[in-house]
């Protein structure tokens, strides 16, 4: 059975990420989306909402779940026995952090290996933040994220 974690810190969720799921969904048995707790990382949606609107926009696909966590990518892979992790690639510049990243993690864990799926041509330029600071100055980002994450964000930043 072959199962893979997807980790990121999904602030939020937006389409490229959802295509990322549904693409490795069809891939694997089962697929982990994995939020991260990261402590540097001054997110704009805690944890809980996160995860939250993981779960609803996940809920089609039946062999993924949603769950958080702490600390090291790859131990966390390694204890679910996982195989693969999971890493959306967008321009050349993902490509020099998650190379460091990918090699830092097969030194680490030799049996975990990182996948990597192109970002479709027409998310390549999003991102979690450009949703954000789109939407923090009233922009229209219904084509970017689903309708729930929209909603979210309005909410958010006409209390800030
Ligand atoms: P992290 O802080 O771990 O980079 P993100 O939520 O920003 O968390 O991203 C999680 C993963 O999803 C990363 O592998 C990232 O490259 C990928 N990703 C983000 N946006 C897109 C997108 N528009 N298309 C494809 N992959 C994406």
């Amino acid at each position: 059975m072959k199962l893979a974690i997807y980790p990121g810190s999904f602030d939020p969720v937006t389409n490229g990420h959802i295509d990322i799921i549904e693409r490795a969904s069809s891939l694997f048995d089962n697929v982990v989306v994995a939020v991260s707790i990261n402590s540097v990382k001054k997110p704009l949606f805690t944890l809980e909402e996160r995860t939250e609107l993981l779960s609803e926009i996940t809920r089609p696909f039946k062999n993924v779940i949603v769950d958080s966590f702490e600390g090291l990518t790859v131990e966390y892979t390694a204890n679910k026995n996982a195989q693969v992790i999971i890493r959306g690639l967008r321009a050349i510049s993902d490509f020099e952090n998650e190379f460091q990243m990918a090699l830092t993690n097969k030194k680490l864990r030799p049996g975990v290996e990182t996948v990597f799926m192109m970002a479709q041509a027409q998310w390549s330029f999003l991102s979690s933040s450009v949703v954000k600071e789109v939407a923090s100055y009233g922009g229209c980002i219904e084509d970017l994220v689903p309708g729930a994450v929209e909603k979210k964000l309005k909410e958010k930043f006409s209390r800030l």
